[in-house]
């Protein structure tokens, strides 16, 4: 580091568990670029200022992380279309005092689905399980990509009523219904689906109770979950005990990651030196 390095990092509360200064610094030393990125604890009520101050300090920009997904956006100069129909920013770049809030969830998400299955979801059924910032991301994408049935499950129903109704509003063509949060909807929701994503956090501990009571998985379902630590979670399993296709969220988390820092430096970044710093990480 040195008076002309620029700063990145990444914003959350609480920031710990965070794997992307790994990711981002391996790519960082494998170009040889002069920019550091750090993990920065910012309490929700500091948001404002915390953000102006990242501003006033010259840095480049910055990612955003749970809880201020959604609130950062009141303290953004320009959103990107993406970002607007998502809801949720995940990616700042400051341009001469302006920020534009990006989010790459979404496509991160959909290149790693397409790097592990070399399929397009045009054409697909999808049961999303989870309707928070990730399932919002996942559902504009896949209905921008051709899906044509998304069925949306989770705990809270009004939220799932929720994001169902900003994705029907946002003139994609694609029949997206709304299912019980009980173990016989979701049941009933893998069998008539191609592709079954977990976007809820159900999985992360393994003292979690599993999501889908029974093995209905079969061989031509994709199984897909964000979850990337475990890597291979209960769902995970099952899905590959049936004889199906089980991707975990390491790809999605990488991808992101990539997006975020070609808008940052205009590099493409070597994402196999990213996965190979996550997997360092967290395999044991
Ligand atoms: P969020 O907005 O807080 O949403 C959390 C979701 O999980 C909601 O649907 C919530 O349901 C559900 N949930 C939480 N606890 C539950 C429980 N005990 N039983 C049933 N449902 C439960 O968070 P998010 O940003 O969408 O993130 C969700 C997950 O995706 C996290 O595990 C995160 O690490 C992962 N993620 C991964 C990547 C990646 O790059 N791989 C990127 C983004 C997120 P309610 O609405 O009912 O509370």
């Amino acid at each position: 580091m040195n008076g002309r390095t620029r700063w990145l990092g990444i914003i959350g509360y609480p920031i710990q568990h965070s794997l992307s200064p790994l990711m981002h610094n391996a790519a960082i030393e494998a170009l040889g670029l002069d920019y550091c990125y750090i993990p920065l604890a910012v309490e929700p009520r500091r948001l404002r200022s915390a953000v102006n101050a990242l501003q006033r300090l010259g840095f480049r920009g910055f990612n955003v992380t749970i809880p201020h997904k959604q609130r950062i956006m009141a303290f953004i100069d320009r959103l990107t279309p993406e970002a607007k129909l998502i809801g949720a920013v995940n990616t700042v770049e400051i341009q001469r005092n302006r920020m534009i809030g990006h989010n790459t969830d979404g496509r991160g998400f959909l290149r790693a689905l397409m790097e592990d299955t070399g399929r397009s979801v045009a054409g697909k059924r999808v049961l999303l399980l989870g309707a928070g910032g990730a399932a919002s991301a996942v559902g504009f994408q896949l209905a921008r990509e051709g899906v044509t049935t998304l069925l949306i499950a989770n705990r809270s129903s009004e939220r799932a009523h929720g994001l169902a109704r900003h994705l029907r509003g946002s003139s994609i063509q694609c029949s997206i219904s709304v299912l019980p949060w009980t173990d016989k909807a979701i049941e009933r929701g893998v069998q008539q689906s191609d592709i079954i994503i977990n976007t809820t956090s159900v999985g992360m501990s393994p003292a979690d109770p599993p999501l889908i009571s029974s093995s209905v998985f079969r061989s031509n379902h994709v199984v897909y979950d964000l979850i990337y630590n475990p890597p291979r979670t209960a769902l995970l399993k099952q899905a590959e005990a049936a004889g199906a296709t089980a991707i975990s969220g390491l790809g999605m988390l990488v991808h992101q990651g990539a997006l975020s820092f070609e808008i940052w430096t205009g590099r493409r970044p070597p994402v196999e030196i990213m996965r190979e710093a996550i997997l360092r990480a967290i395999v044991p």
